[in-house]
């Protein structure tokens, strides 16, 4: 089969790489054959090891960079490759937006075929680094001490990891004397083959508008030697702490967290504002990582919505309420819907916190409790979708069809389920007007975008 094929595996070729794939490789073309190669950069000649070849198309490893693209830096990260967390370290940032500028672009025209879509160029951030607010690093032994950090890509060896530098300065503080606390308590790293030892992560939540600290020690039974020592050394070591938690998992599972959670010390949550909008963070709440981009991407939100003051807005795909609860502050009336129950109990009491009454959440499917609305009555002005990779559900598109609301504010982690979903309303009667790319996640290769879509 691989002889029609223009390239043969184990064969060295020369390329030039004419794009990147959503998850951050180079896309070299031979005879229109695509070959992906991790680390190549759009423009960049190479040398590459054909590694692997499939009908349609190929894998390769870069040899050797025969003209580097004007984007290309040194990944700053020590221990970039072995991590996989990040895919775009090696191109500057500016080649960065530049390239997720053109993949929204490419990809709305390509699977949502709209032609002279207008994607502006994307928001990025003034300092691209040390932006998560959240840090959860498994946890194991070497040499007699604890280490934490992540798994080795494709096993589930862990490597030590003292700095992310995508991570808060603090959160990185915060794990490692965390850590080193353990230690020196007796505390034994979970061991995943025998099910026996007590640490299995740590967590680390930095509000970073608020200071607050949250320490969560995940652990496989109830059991944790010297706990009220660690309790008492973390409180003095970390300063802004104002919540350990300990979260007991003890399924032989990937999954970090189990059912039951207690407070060790201080309180069940931490604040933190994104925005004027305060939220409760409890240990297992979804939360924004980056909540400096998540306010340019929600007032970008509001900016599409344009609301007046007086009307009835949808929220789908909810979560917590943080769209919901920035419209509320412009809007007659907000309807949030999200099929995660313990989210919407969130959603309410930030609603309640932050005196918001014009809000009203459900739990359950947007494509069931939208239609029911709608039945009801209910009819949106504006409709706010926020869905997770894989789009909107088909059912829902069809409601919005039938409801007809003014305005769709599209908000989307997968430029490729946003295409396909666009294409849907535009045959069904909408204009998407303007794309809106904004980083939420700098040095990875995921880009989030903001699209307004009016009825004609
Ligand atoms: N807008 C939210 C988060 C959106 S993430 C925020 O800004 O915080 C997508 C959300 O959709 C998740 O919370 C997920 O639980 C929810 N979800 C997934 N499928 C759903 C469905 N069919 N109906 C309603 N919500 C759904």
């Amino acid at each position: 089969m691989s002889k029609t094929l223009p390239v043969q595996k184990n064969e060295y070729i020369d390329v030039v790489f004419e794009d990147l794939t959503h998850d951050g490789a180079g896309v070299a073309k031979v005879d229109g054959y695509p070959i992906f190669v991790p680390n190549g950069l759009p423009g960049e000649k190479a040398k590459i090891k054909v590694i692997k070849v499939n009908k349609g198309y190929g894998f390769g490893r870069l040899m050797e960079i025969t003209e580097a693209s004007r984007y290309r830096v040194d990944a700053p990260c020590s221990i970039y490759k072995e991590c996989g967390g990040c895919q775009l370290q090696h191109m500057s940032y500016e080649g960065q937006l530049y390239a997720k500028e053109k993949q929204v672009r490419d990809v709305l025209q390509r699977i949502g075929k709209l032609k002279d879509i207008k994607v502006h160029p994307v928001l990025g951030m003034d300092n691209p680094w040390g932006y998560r607010n959240k840090s959860q690093v498994p946890i194991g032994e070497h040499e007699g001490g604890l280490i934490g950090g992540f798994y080795q890509q494709r096993s589930h060896q862990i490597i030590e990891m003292k700095t992310c530098l995508i991570q808060q300065e603090k959160n990185d503080e915060v794990i490692q004397k965390v850590k080193d606390i353990c230690s020196r308590n007796s505390v034994r790293a979970y061991n995943e083959e025998k099910h026996k030892g007590e640490l299995r992560h740590i967590m680390a939540r930095y509000g970073m508008v608020s200071g607050e600290v949250m320490v969560v020690l995940v652990t496989r039974s109830n059991e944790l030697p010297n706990k009220n020592k660690i309790v008492e050394e973390i409180v003095t070591a970390i300063p802004g702490v104002k919540s350990i938690v300990q979260n007991i998992n003890s399924k032989k599972t990937n999954v970090i967290f189990g059912e039951q959670t207690k407070v060790l010390w201080g309180e069940e949550v931490i604040y933190d504002f994104i925005g004027d909008i305060k939220f409760a963070i409890s240990a297992r709440s979804f939360y924004q990582v980056n909540p400096e981009q998540t306010k340019v991407l929600y007032d970008k939100a509001l900016e599409y919505a344009g609301l007046g003051g007086h009307e009835t807005v949808i929220d789908a795909y909810c979560g917590i309420g943080t769209i919901s609860l920035f419209l509320a502050q412009k809007a007659g009336k907000v309807y949030g819907v999200e099929i995660v129950p313990e989210a919407i109990e969130d959603a309410k009491r930030n609603a309640a916190l932050n005196g918001i009454t014009n809000v009203e959440f459900a739990v359950g499917e947007a494509e069931t409790v939208i239609p029911n609305w709608y039945e009801e009555g209910v009819q949106a002005d504006v409709l706010v979708v926020d869905p997770p990779r894989k789009g909107c559900d088909e059912k829902l598109l069809q409601t919005i069809l039938n409801m007809k609301p003014k305005k769709v504010v599209y908000v989307s982690c997968n430029p490729a389920t946003l295409a396909r979903d666009l294409r849907i309303l535009e045959d069904g009667g909408y204009k998407t007007v303007e794309v809106q790319p904004v980083d939420m996640f700098p040095q990875t290769s995921h880009v989030e975008c903001c699209a307004l879509i009016k009825l004609i």
